[in-house]
C-alpha cells in the first residue's frame, strides 16, 4: 500500500533482533499504515511547521489529546481530517483501536494540546504498542517548551535533564528537589500557575538562594516574560507582582558547580575562611570555620591557601 505522505510502496523498518548473543540489524518490510507524531505550537499558531500542516491534511485520522481544543487550530488551518480523541486515560480497547486502523494501512497523526506529543503529553503506550507491533512510527517535529526555554536561557546546553512536573504535595516536591540538589546538568521543569510560587520556594530551601535559573513564561504568546536571576530575587519577582505568576512556566536551573554533600560543606567553609580572614590570621580563621561548618582542619587550610595564593 502506498504511504499518502512519503509516497512510498513499502516501508522499509529496521529493528534489531538479537541474535546468537549479538544484536543484528534486519529489515522487514511493513504493509501497515504510519502513525505520524505531530508538534503543534505551545502558543503562538504560526509556529505550526509546513511539514506538520501537510501531514495533517494528508492522513486518514488525527488522534488527538482534546478534539475540541485541536479544532481550532485545525479551523484556523482549514483542515478537515476526521479527528478521534486520545489521551491518557484512553482504554486499552480505545488503543487498540488505532493500531487496527494503522494495520489495515491507514495512516494516523497523533497530536497533543500543545507542543510535542508524549513531553508531559499523552501518547507513550500508543507509540510503544505501535513499535512493538513493527508498525511505523515517524516524527513531525516542531515547539516544545523544552526547546524554546532552553534556547534562550542563556544556561549550559551542553548537559541538561527534563523532570517534567514536581509533584503537587510539598513534601514530594522537596524530596525530589533534595535528590536533584548535586546534579551538574541544567534542570528543566514545567511549572503551572497554581504552584510557581511554592516550587520556587522549596527550590530555595533545596538548591539555595544563590543558585542562578531562568524562568520562561508564556512563550511565544502575548504576555511572555522571561527571568533571569537567583532563585531568592525570582521569588521576590514572582511575589511583588501577581500578573508573573499567570500563564504556563518552564523552569532551568542551572547546575550544582558541586557534585557532593562534602563538597558543598568544604565550599561554604572556604567561603567562611574568606570572610573571616578579614579580621582573622589564617591559622584562627580556618580553626573556627572548621569548628562551625565541621570540615577537615588541614584540607581546608590547605584549600584556603591555595585560594589566597591564586
Ligand atoms: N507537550 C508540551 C511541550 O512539548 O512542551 C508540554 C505539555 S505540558 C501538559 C504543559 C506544560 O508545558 C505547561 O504547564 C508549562 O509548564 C509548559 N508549557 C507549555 N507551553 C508553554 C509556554 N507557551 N510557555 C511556557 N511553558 C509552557
Amino acid at each position: 500500500m502506498a504511504c499518502k505522505i512519503c509516497q512510498q510502496f513499502v516501508l522499509t523498518v529496521y529493528l534489531c533482533k538479537p541474535s546468537k548473543g549479538s544484536q543484528e540489524a534486519f529489515a522487514i518490510m511493513s504493509h501497515s499504515g504510519t502513525l505520524y507524531v505531530v508538534a503543534t505550537p505551545i502558543g503562538n499558531l504560526d509556529d505550526i511547521t509546513l511539514r506538520a500542516i501537510e501531514t495533517l491534511q494528508q492522513v486518514d485520522l488525527i488522534a488527538a489529546e482534546d478534539t475540541r481544543h485541536s479544532k481550532v487550530l485545525l479551523q484556523r488551518l482549514q483542515i478537515n481530517t476526521p479527528m478521534v480523541s486520545h489521551h491518557d486515560f484512553s482504554s486499552e480497547q480505545a488503543i487498540k483501536q488505532i493500531i487496527d486502523e494503522l494495520q489495515q494501512g491507514k495512516s494516523i497523526a497523533l497530536i497533543s494540546d500543545a507542543g510535542t506529543p508524549l513531553i508531559s503529553d499523552p501518547g507513550y503506550r500508543l507509540v510503544s504498542l505501535a513499535r512493538e507491533q513493527t508498525i511505523a512510527v515517524i516524527p513531525i517535529p516542531g515547539p516544545s517548551a523544552i526547546t524554546a526555554a532552553l534556547s534562550v536561557a542563556g544556561l549550559p546546553t551542553d548537559r541538561f535533564a527534563f523532570e517534567g512536573f514536581l509533584p503537587s504535595k510539598s513534601a514530594a516536591r522537596l524530596a525530589r528537589l533534595h535528590e536533584l540538589r548535586f546534579d551538574t546538568r541544567s534542570l528543566i521543569f514545567y511549572e503551572s500557575t497554581h504552584r510557581i510560587v511554592s516550587s520556587i520556594d522549596d527550590m530555595q530551601t533545596e538548591f539555595g538562594p544563590q543558585r542562578l535559573l531562568f524562568v520562561g513564561r508564556e512563550l511565544t504568546k502575548k504576555f511572555e516574560t522571561h527571568f533571569n536571576g537567583t532563585v531568592s530575587d525570582c521569588l521576590v519577582w514572582l511575589q511583588s507582582d501577581g500578573n508573573q505568576q499567570k500563564g504556563e512556566f518552564v523552569i532551568i536551573v542551572a547546575g550544582s558547580e558541586v557534585a557532593s554533600a562534602q563538597q558543598q560543606l568544604q565550599q561554604d567553609a572556604l567561603h567562611l575562611v574568606a570572610r573571616l580572614r578579614e579580621h582573622l590570621p589564617m591559622k584562627t580563621a580556618v580553626a573556627l570555620a572548621s569548628e562551625l561548618t565541621g570540615a577537615k582542619k588541614n584540607a581546608l587550610y590547605q584549600l584556603a591557601l591555595d585560594q589566597e595564593r591564586k
